[in-house]
């Protein structure tokens, strides 16, 4: 049976794939998101944004997500809550391939952002959910007077120390470094709060408990000292992976795993255009994602329009 071809698919839900639908309706190409089966991305666990403009208030990231797939639909986008499996790039007009078949596509946007990196532990895989968390926003709740730590330097690290001190009694920061590499005023927040403390040059080498967590085994990168923090949940926050599997093979990637870019918002394949955290690994911002999918969709409308020019599809 032969597949509809479609004008544009955008793979991924974020900032960037839903503000790529927006305009795509604008555009009239009839857009069709693949939104993946958890869609809206690192939004999705994120808790009071306040530095998307327009909100004057705070908004919630889940609910930034949710009024950006109310507008996107509210256009005509079509939002499929599944997740690409596999693609095809190098046949022309481009397949992509779902658990629930395939359809062919004109262009391509690709806006799979990154996934929360882990420290890779048996004991935090077996912990997993169970007081290991990747996510304040989410299970900050559970641990009401609670003894928490949070693993990493960054700005994530640093940002859900911060909210998790709504909740935990005590929250250390392990980092492997004695310096944060968050930003200014991140670090002002942390360092005056005082249910913050902070483990320098410390590594978990285990996470200890059986059915939840208990502590954590450290050791000191700097003497080889070890020891053990008596602890009720660990939120690891040491940074990102993108989501790039599933396109290895198909498009240029970067050393690190990321969508090289070629020009533009241009991969490295002709009519398959890049938005977001899949590529961008220095500003990764919901409010980039959501400019890079604006600007990967006005290349998305330009190719398209030629192709349809040029009669060299239908
Ligand atoms: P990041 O900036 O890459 O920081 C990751 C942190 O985890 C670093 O401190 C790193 O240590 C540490 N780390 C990495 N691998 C580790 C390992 N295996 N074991 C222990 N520690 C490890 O990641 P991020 O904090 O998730 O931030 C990602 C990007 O999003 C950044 O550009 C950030 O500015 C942005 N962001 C912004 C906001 C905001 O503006 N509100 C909020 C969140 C994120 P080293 O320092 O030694 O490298």
């Amino acid at each position: 049976m032969q597949e509809k071809t479609e004008k544009l698919v955008i793979i991924g839900s974020g900032p960037a794939g839903l503000t790529a639908a927006i305009y795509g309706c604008r555009a009239d190409l009839d857009p069709l998101v693949y939104m993946g089966t958890k869609y809206g991305g690192q939004l999705m666990l994120t808790s009071e944004v306040e530095n998307f403009p327009g909100f004057p208030d705070p908004v919630l990231g889940p609910d930034l997500i949710s009024r950006m797939k109310s507008q996107a639909e509210r256009l005509g986008a079509r939002l499929v809550q599944e997740d690409v499996v596999k693609v095809n790039f190098k046949t022309y007009p481009f397949e992509i391939f779902t658990d629930s078949g395939s359809v062919r596509a004109l262009s391509v946007i690709v806006a799979t952002g990154a996934n929360p990196r882990r420290l890779n532990l048996p004991s935090e895989m077996k912990l997993m959910g169970k007081g290991v968390s990747n996510c304040a926003v989410c299970d900050g709740f559970f641990f009401r007077g609670k003894r928490v730590a949070v693993v990493g330097g960054g700005d994530t690290a640093v940002e859900e120390a911060t909210f998790l001190t709504k909740f935990a009694s005590s929250v250390q920061i392990i980092h492997r470094r004695k310096e944060l590499r968050a930003s200014a005023a991140l670090r002002k927040e942390a360092f005056s709060n005082p249910k913050i403390s902070f483990l320098w040059d410390m590594a978990v080498s285990e996470v200890l408990g059986d059915a939840k967590v208990q502590g954590v085994k450290l050791k000191n990168l700097k003497t080889g000292a070890e020891s053990e923090l008596q602890l009720d949940g660990l939120f690891v926050a040491i940074g990102y992976d993108p989501s790039t599997e599933i396109f290895r093979g198909q498009v240029e990637l970067d050393p690190k795993g990321y969508v090289a870019l070629k020009n533009g918002t241009e991969s490295s394949v002709p009519g398959v255009f890049v938005a977001g955290d899949v590529h961008d690994f220095r500003y990764r911002q919901a409010i980039t994602a959501a400019a890079d999918g604006c600007k990967a969709l006005l290349d998305a409308e330009k190719f398209v329009k030629e192709k349809l020019e040029l009669k060299l599809v239908s």
